[in-house]
């Protein structure tokens, strides 16, 4: 996976995230996996990005 480049298909705000471009909002994966929390999810808070990692780096 390259964490540097700029997956245009892939937006995002989530800074905290490791795969973060952070200065353009956007996700440097190839892909993403997309899940939910809930057992019958109606509005976007209720999804998540479980690519999501945690940002080490400061
Ligand atoms: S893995 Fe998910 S949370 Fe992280 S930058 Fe990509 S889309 Fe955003």
């Amino acid at each position: 996976m390259n964490e540097a480049c700029k997956n245009a298909s892939i937006q995002c705000t989530v800074s905290q995230c490791r795969y973060n471009l952070v200065t353009e909002d956007y996700c440097g994966l190839d892909c993403i996996h997309v899940g939910t929390h809930e057992a019958d999810p109606t509005v976007p808070e209720c999804v998540d990005c479980n690519s999501f990692v945690k940002r080490t780096d400061g």
